[in-house]
This record gives C-alpha cells, structure tokens and sequence, in this order.
C-alpha cells in the first residue's frame, strides 16, 4: 500500500489507497480520519474533513487547517475563518448553504518553541497532489455548480501548477474536465488578508469576488 505509515520509508505520497471504495460523505470522512497517504498527518492533531450542506450549490475550498482548526477538528474556525464568515454575510451567502473544505486535510506547521505556537507552513505540491484525491471525493459527492477557491493552494489544486491568483481571480470559468458543467472562480484566502498591510482594500476584493460567486449562481 502506498502512504508513509512507517517513518523513513521512502513511499508514494497518495491517499488514493485510503479512499472508501463506496459510500457518501460520512464514509469519506471516517476513512480520512485514518489517512496515511502524506507524512503530515504524523504532527497534526487530526484530519479536519470537510463540512456543510451535502448538497450544496457552492463549494468553497480553502488551503489547509490552521491551528485552532487542527485542535477542533472543523474547517474555517480560527481567525481566518472568523473573518471569511463576516465575508459572507457581507456578500449575501447563507452558510448553511455552502459546502467548505480544504485542499489539505491535515495542518501543516513548524514549531515556535520559544514561543511555544505551532507556526503555519504552506503544503508542498507533492503534499497537495498527495491529498487531491479526498477533495475529488467531495466534488463528486457534493457535484456544486460553483466552486470558489481561496488563494494559490487550492486554485493549483483544481486548475492547476500555472494558477495565479492575482491574475486567474474573480471570474467564473469551467472547471477542467468537469463534465457537469461545474465552474470554479478563484479569490485570495482570508488569511492572505489577515496578513496584509492594505487589509482594508484586500477585504474589499475578498467580499466583491464572494458577490461576483453569488450571483453566479
Ligand atoms: S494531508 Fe491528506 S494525504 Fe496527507 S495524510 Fe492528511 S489526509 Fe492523507
């Protein structure tokens, strides 16, 4: 079986092997909680599986989970996720609507240890590709007309190595080999505007992208 069940042994990084072979979302989710498929499941608390309407028309899809994430075991809880939630409403969208996950299921991090925080540090490509197949489930299971993906991570994820935010943001298109006529816009991740110095403008675009999804649907 391919995973890195056993430190230092040099495996296929894939999650394939640990998808259910049937079953909805709740079956995913209890099979994700026991995936193997990357190494980062080793330091991080938990997988933090998607959540929300099972039937959702709009997806969202994020990068990782962060810290508080990672200890609750649910996506978009932590500061980031505070501040996507107020995005939202801003925007007109009813959470409890939408479908959310992430690219990566588990929480990638350095350690801090004078400060003694665990540090957010972005997935490889070979982590996230590890990862992919989970996200595929979850398309397929909740089939959204719309998917709007937060920042380079997931965008790479769906539309692959060449994405950008900066330049792919904003603007329904098909999603790649989607045969059910599923789109996908892109927008900056939350915590993107967390870190910004023009927070103000960033958010601005986060809310205008949110309402652009919205009426796209
Ligand atoms: S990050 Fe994804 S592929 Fe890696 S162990 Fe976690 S669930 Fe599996």
């Amino acid at each position: 079986m391919a995973g890195t069940g056993d430190r230092g042994t040099p495996e296929a990084y894939d999650a394939t092997p640990y998808l259910p072979s049937r079953g909805g979302l709740p079956a995913h989710r209890k099979a994700a909680a026991e995936c193997r498929g990357c190494p980062l499941h080793r330091d991080a608390t938990g997988t933090v599986f998607g959540r929300g309407d099972p039937g959702a028309r709009l997806m969202l899809v994020g990068e990782q989970p962060g810290d508080q994430e990672d200890r609750e075991g649910v996506p978009f809880v932590g500061p980031a996720g505070r501040l996507l939630h107020r995005a939202l409403a801003e925007a007109g969208i009813d959470e409890k609507d939408l479908y959310v996950t992430n690219a990566v299921k588990h929480f990638k991090f350095t350690r801090d240890e004078t400060r003694k925080r665990r540090i957010h540090k972005a997935p490889s490509p070979r982590e996230t590709l590890a990862c992919r197949p989970w996200l595929m489930a979850e398309l397929r299971l909740v089939s959204p007309e719309l998917i709007v993906v937060l920042g380079a991570t997931a965008g790479r994820a769906l539309l692959g190595p060449s994405f950008r935010v900066g330049t792919d943001r904003g603007v329904p298109r098909p999603l790649p080999d989607a045969e059910d006529g599923t789109r996908v816009l892109a927008t900056v991740h939350p915590s993107a505007v967390l870190r910004a110095q023009d927070r103000r403008e960033m958010y601005a675009g986060l809310v205008a992208d949110l309402r652009t999804a919205a009426d796209a649907l």
